[in-house]
């Protein structure tokens, strides 16, 4: 795994100032594209207009709908996963909810892998649950009690890996059967990133991302993109994108494409600080487990061609884990990822807002799993620091 990005990946990066030049060449060929601060076009005259509402030519009207800094960060992240089209939204929460709704109705059903991310779950609990839609939640890690359940259902809903465990799943095989049983594969692909799984070359349909997270990478804004093929991100503008309204701003649109600059500098840091870290807590006598894909093995694994630097572990019963997270001098407590600074998020602390839910199972966390987002600083700075809020926490 040396050179997990790919040249062309590297190279669309590189030349993403570019990639509208042909609709919009850049002012003054500047090197940063201009952010279209703007929530409207207008028009010369009204047959231009008219041109435009009947579909005969296609120009920029307003903002919800289409922006051209909002459409550079589209373009660019459809181009790097492999896919035809693309929509930026607000969140990643908005892009997981309007990527979702068109596809479904009253009495369907959605096959959900277990421990996905929680405001992803709860937008299936709280909300389409509400209006009907069945949710059956699998164990991903097996790939055929997934395949099992597929038959009927209208969506699979993927992460791998998932956001508290980091299990991942096996997303050729399922995307297969899906494919076969005209079912919907839609994944959560945030945590590698485009440059470390590709999910569109193994046959999943649509590919949404927190670009919150590695995307943006600096822990300044929040925002979201599905990419998929032309047909579907089609339905999903005249279903859902345009009436829920979660469009993305241009301004956090042009913060996402300047961060996606470095993507490939930073993942290769935040990887190594993970793998780093992973390993010195594996050999760790106060860690009963890792949960980190690299260190766990698993058919799944086999998509991924580089790791994100976000995981968990689990402290032995020898630990008092509020008293761990409070020992950290450098690592901070918070949730969210991707950014430079190290983070942690003890999974008791989400646990007792929600007891009622049979959390720990809904989330497979115990009470002891700490997670941990490696950021930009040594990673033997941080593991020292781990080290001492370990000796510093022992009941
Ligand atoms: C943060 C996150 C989301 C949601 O993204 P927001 O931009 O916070 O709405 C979705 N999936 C994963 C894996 C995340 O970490």
């Amino acid at each position: 795994m040396n050179k997990p990005v790919t040249l062309r990946d590297e190279e669309l990066i590189a030349h993403s100032a570019g990639l509208l030049a042909p609709l919009a060449p850049m002012p003054h060929d500047a090197v940063s594209p201009p952010i279209f601060q703007t929530s409207l076009f207008t028009f010369e005259r009204y047959s231009d207009l008219a041109d435009v509402f009947a579909g005969r030519t296609q120009r920029y009207i307003y903002s919800r709908g289409d922006n051209p800094t909002v459409h550079e960060l589209e373009a660019l992240v459809a181009a790097l996963e492999g896919a035809e089209a693309g929509r930026g939204f607000s969140s990643g929460t908005a892009a997981i909810a309007a990527s979702i709704v068109p596809f479904v109705e009253a009495g369907d059903r959605i096959v959900a892998v277990e421990n996905l991310y929680s405001d992803a779950f709860r937008f299936m609990e709280k909300i389409l649950r509400k209006f009907g839609v069945i949710i059956d939640y699998v164990d991903g890690t097996d790939a055929g009690a997934v395949i099992e359940a597929l038959p009927d259902a209208k969506i699979v809903y993927l992460e791998s890996p998932t956001s508290m465990v980091f299990s991942v799943q096996d997303i050729g095989p399922i995307a297969e059967a899906a494919q076969k049983h005209g079912v919907i594969s839609i994944i959560d692909n945030s945590w590698a990133t485009p440059l470390y799984q590709k999910p569109i070359s193994h046959g999943v349909d649509l590919v949404v991302h927190a670009a919150s997270k590695y995307l943006g990478g600096h822990s300044d804004t929040v925002a979201g993109v599905v990419v998929g093929s032309k047909a579907l991100v089609d339905r999903i503008n005249h279903e859902s994108y345009h009436y829920l309204g979660g469009k993305l701003s241009p301004f956090e649109a042009w913060l996402i494409l300047r961060g996606m600059r470095t993507l490939p500098m930073r993942l290769e840091r935040h990887m190594q600080a993970g793998l780093f870290l992973g390993e010195h807590l594996q050999n760790h006598p106060e860690v009963e487990r890792v949960r980190h894909p690299a260190f766990v093995p698993h058919p799944g694994n086999a998509t991924l061609s580089g790791y994100g630097g976000i995981f968990a572990f689990d402290v032995s019963d020898a630990i008092d884990v509020p008293r761990f997270v409070d020992s950290l001098h450098h690592i901070r407590i918070g949730v969210s990822w991707g950014g430079p600074e190290s983070l942690v998020v003890p999974a008791l602390a989400a646990l007792e807002l929600s007891p009622t839910t049979n959390s720990f199972r809904r989330f497979g966390v115990s009470p002891r799993t700490v997670r941990l987002a490696a950021g930009h600083e040594a990673p033997e700075l941080l593991a020292a620091d781990i080290d001492q809020a370990l000796a510093a926490a022992r009941k």
